[in-house]
C-alpha cells in the first residue's frame, strides 16, 4: 500500500464493484465535485432508481386507487414480499425468518415482547456499555414494564481499564458467571460508537449454554457485515434500512426471527391483521391465526412508498452481493487504517476500532485530541462528510457500494490538514 493519490486511483481502476458508484446521487461541493461521503453509517445515499420506483406507485395510485391493492404493477397487497428474499440473502437467513416492517426502535420493543420474558430468577438484560441511546431507553423501559428495576436488572458490559472496546473472552466470562440470571443478551453489531463487531457465533453459543436468549441490533451491521444469522443461531435481530441499506431517511426496519421460534402458538406477541394467515386475512375472522413465518409479527399493511425506495437499493445489494462488498470493504477500510497510521501522529489521532477485520465493519472510530466537532466542521467546509460523537470520537465509514479508494485518500489528507491547522 502507498500513501499516494496514484495508488488510490489504481486501486479504484481494478475494483470490480467500481460501477455501482454510478447508481447513486451524490451531494456536490461548491466546485461541482461530489462530496467525499464517509457518513453512510448515518444516512446512505439515494440510489438513482428510487425516483422511478416511487413514481410507479404514485402512478398506480392515481390510475387504480383502491384497486391498486390487486391491480398495481406490483400488487400492494403482497408488496412487502418483494423484499423478503433479498433481505434473507442480505442477513444469511431463510425467507421464512425475515420480514420488513415498522421502524427499528418499534421492532426492538415488539421483539422484546416475545423474547424478553423475565422471571424472578432470570430477569436481567446484558447490553454493551456504549449501546445506542434508543436501545438503552428501550431496554430500561421494557425492564420497568415488567416490574423490575434497571439498576439491578440491566448489565452494561464495560471494557477493561485503559481499553475502549470489549474482549470476546470477557463477555463470555460475564455470561458464564451471571448467565443464570440473564434472560436476554442484546448487542449492537457493529457498535455504533466504537465500530466494534462482535464475534456473534461464539457469544450466541455462550448465551444459549446458560439458557439466555441472544438478540442483535444490526443498525450498523446490515449491509456492512457478512451475516449468517440462521447458522449462528441468533434468536432474533432487527435493523434499520436508512444507514448502509440506503432506503431513505427514517425508513423501514428489517426483522429476523430464528425458525426455532416460528409457528409457536404459545409465544407471546403483539398482534395485528397483517400477521394473520394471509390466505384467510380477508375473511375478517374474529380469531387470530398467525402466519407460520416472521410475518406473524407484522401489525399493519405495509407503507408502499418506503418499500419502493428500499427495493431500488436492495436490488443493488443483490447485484453486488455481500461477499464481494465485504471483500472490497476489508481492503478499503484497511487502506484507511494504513493512511491514518502513516500520516497522523498517534498522540493526535488514535484508532479505537479493533485492528482485526473480523471485529469491525467498514467504520473506523478515531479518538481525536482537540475538538472533533470543529474538525468535522472543517472537513465539511472542504467537501468531506464524517461525523463527531461525544466525548472525543470521529467516525468515518467508507461504504463499499459507492466509496472509492480515492475518497479514503482524500479523507485522510483532509483530516491531516484539519488536525494540523
Ligand atoms: C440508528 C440506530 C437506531 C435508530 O433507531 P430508529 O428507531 O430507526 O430511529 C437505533 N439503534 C441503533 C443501534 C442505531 O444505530
Amino acid at each position: 500500500m502507498k500513501s499516494t493519490l496514484d495508488f488510490a486511483k489504481s486501486k479504484d481502476e481494478q475494483d470490480p464493484l467500481k460501477n455501482f458508484r454510478d447508481e447513486f446521487l451524490f451531494p456536490t461541493r461548491a466546485n461541482g465535485k461530489p462530496l467525499v461521503y464517509m457518513a453512510g453509517n448515518s444516512l446512505g445515499l439515494q440510489p438513482k432508481k428510487v425516483q422511478s420506483y416511487i413514481q410507479q406507485e404514485l402512478d398506480d395510485w392515481a390510475t387504480f386507487a383502491v384497486e391498486g391493492h390487486l391491480k398495481a404493477k406490483s400488487k400492494w397487497y403482497s408488496y412487502h414480499e418483494l423484499l423478503t428474499e433479498p433481505t434473507a440473502r442480505l442477513v444469511g437467513a431463510k425467507p421464512s425468518e425475515v420480514v420488513v416492517m415498522n421502524t427499528l426502535s418499534v421492532n426492538l420493543h415488539l421483539l422484546m415482547v416475545s423474547f424478553y420474558r423475565p422471571t424472578t430468577k432470570r430477569f436481567k438484560i446484558l447490553i454493551e456499555g456504549t449501546a445506542f441511546p434508543s436501545d438503552q431507553y428501550a431496554v430500561d423501559s421494557q425492564i420497568r414494564f415488567h416490574g423490575f428495576d434497571p439498576k439491578t436488572a440491566l448489565i452494561e458490559a464495560q471494557p477493561r481499564a485503559g481499553e475502549r472496546t470489549l474482549r470476546t473472552e470477557d463477555l463470555v466470562e460475564l455470561i458464564e458467571k451471571q448467565g443464570d440470571e440473564i434472560a436476554l443478551v442484546l448487542l449492537g453489531n457493529v457498535n455504533y460508537l466504537t465500530g466494534q463487531a462482535f464475534e456473534v457465533s461464539t457469544l450466541a453459543h455462550a448465551a444459549h449454554k446458560k439458557g439466555c436468549l441472544f438478540g442483535l441490533d444490526l443498525a450498523h451491521g446490515a449491509g456492512n457485515l457478512e451475516l449468517k444469522l440462521h447458522d449462528w443461531e441468533v434468536d432474533f435481530a432487527t435493523w434499520c434500512s436508512y444507514k448502509y441499506l440506503n432506503g431513505g431517511p427514517g425508513t423501514l426496519s428489517g426483522c429476523f426471527i430464528h425458525e426455532r421460534h416460528l409457528g409457536k402458538r404459545d409465544l407471546p406477541r403483539f398482534e395485528g391483521w397483517w400477521g394473520h394467515n394471509k390466505i384467510e386475512r380477508f375473511k375478517m375472522e374474529r380469531r387470530f391465526d398467525p402466519m407460520p413465518t416472521a410475518e406473524a409479527w407484522q401489525l399493519s399493511n405495509p407503507p408502499i412508498f418506503q418499500m419502493a425506495a428500499l427495493r431500488a437499493s436492495m436490488e443493488l445489494f443483490d447485484k453486488a452481493t455481500m461477499p464481494a462488498l465485504r471483500k472490497k470493504s476489508v481492503e478499503l477500510t484497511g487502506y484507511l487504517e494504513f493512511l491514518i497510521k502513516e500520516t497522523l501522529p498517534s498522540q493526535k489521532c488514535q484508532i479505537i476500532t479493533p485492528h482485526d477485520p473480523n471485529q469491525r465493519g467498514c467504520q473506523l472510530s478515531l479518538s481525536i485530541k482537540g475538538n472533533p466537532r470543529a474538525i468535522s466542521q472543517t472537513l465539511l467546509e472542504n467537501g468531506i462528510v464524517a461525523d463527531a460523537r461525544e466525548p472525543d470520537i470521529m467516525r468515518a465509514a467508507p461504504a463499499p457500494l459507492y466509496c472509492r479508494f480515492q475518497d479514503v485518500y482524500e479523507f485522510a489528507q483532509g483530516l491531516k490538514n484539519a488536525i494540523e491547522s
